[in-house]
């Protein structure tokens, strides 16, 4: 149920960027609920000042709760190319595909939300296109890595950007 919130800039203007939107399954301690969604009730009430929604990669505790949750948070998506298919397919069994902006991003490439620049970094793990997001604001570097290992020769995808 990854969902990880960065803010920048003092609290009365402070813009966000989302890193993932997933969801967690249900379990024995939760009968009758297949998945479990995040709780977006405090960012929700900053929803205009969210500049975007960046997926890592396409597992569904990463991407699960996009079509779900988007209608309460409105902001853009970016994606590396793999990552976005499943997204678009996702929000099209939810008829949301036309009132969403989602951005394929290559792999390897920068996007920059305002003060955040956000450069995504390839990894390995147990999908195509994990990527780690480097994240370069005025006042310092934050390296959010996703879900990695470091495979140096996966069966799919390039092997981790260690540069
Ligand atoms: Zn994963």
């Amino acid at each position: 149920m990854n969902f990880n919130l960065y803010g920048y800039g003092p609290p009365d203007r402070r813009r966000w960027i989302v890193a993932d939107l997933g969801v967690t399954f249900g379990g024995q301690d939760t009968p009758g609920v297949d998945i479990i969604l995040p709780d977006p009730a405090w960012i929700e009430d900053h929803a205009e000042d969210i500049l975007g929604i960046v997926l890592t990669h396409a597992h569904e505790d990463h991407i699960g709760a996009v079509a779900w949750l988007w209608p309460r948070l409105r902001a853009p998506l970016y994606a590396t190319p793999f990552t976005a298919f499943l997204l678009r397919e996702k929000l099209r069994e939810r008829n949301l595909e036309d009132e969403v902006e989602l951005n394929t991003v290559p792999l390897g490439g920068r996007i920059v939300l305002g003060p955040f620049d956000v450069e995504m970094v390839t990894l390995t793990h147990s999908i195509p296109e994990p990527n780690g997001l480097v994240i370069r604001t005025p006042l310092g570097v934050v390296l959010h890595t996703g879900d990695w290992k470091i495979d140096p020769s996966p069966l799919l995808g390039e092997v981790t950007d260690a540069g």
